[in-house]
């Protein structure tokens, strides 16, 4: 177990959520992948070591993770969510759109932008969020061949 999972799970018990397996599982995937999963994602790469676990399983937990700050999620519309567990360090998202993947992409944080759109709308800005679109190295060399 890596030392993100043990800190997550350390803090989630802190919290008062109860442990078990399957949330475990969901949790540990989720820390470890760097690739945004979407629910019904994690569900399939988890099915085959719980079969008993539903997508309103996966569902409910990612819920739990949110709501401690776990996990933040990515809306998009009406295709479905995508959780992201580096809550750690503010980075911006590249999307690529061929296949849908998103990557990280560190960039300093644009405080400059929330302090001009709130100078110019009068808002009280709580946060932004910056996706950079294109076509990631891997679909690119299928395009070439
Ligand atoms: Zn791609
Ligand atoms: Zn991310």
């Amino acid at each position: 177990m890596s030392q993100r999972v043990e800190k997550a799970v350390e803090m989630l018990k802190n919290t008062g959520v109860r442990m078990t397996p399957q949330r475990h599982a969901i949790l540990e995937y989720l820390l470890e992948t760097m690739s945004h999963p979407t629910a019904d994602e994690i569900y399939k790469a988890l099915e085959g070591k719980f079969p008993n676990m539903s997508v309103a399983t996966v569902y409910n937990n990612l819920r739990v993770f949110k709501e401690a700050g776990l996990v933040r999620e990515l809306t998009y519309g009406d295709a479905s969510s995508r959780f992201d567990a580096n809550t750690a360090e503010e980075h911006y998202h590249i999307i690529c759109s061929e296949c849908g993947d998103i990557r990280d992409f560190h960039y300093p944080y644009l405080h400059h932008i929330e302090k001009d759109a709130s100078k110019a709308a009068g808002f009280k800005v709580t946060g932004h969020r910056m996706e950079i679109y294109g076509i990631c190295p891997e679909c690119q060399s299928k395009q070439s061949h």
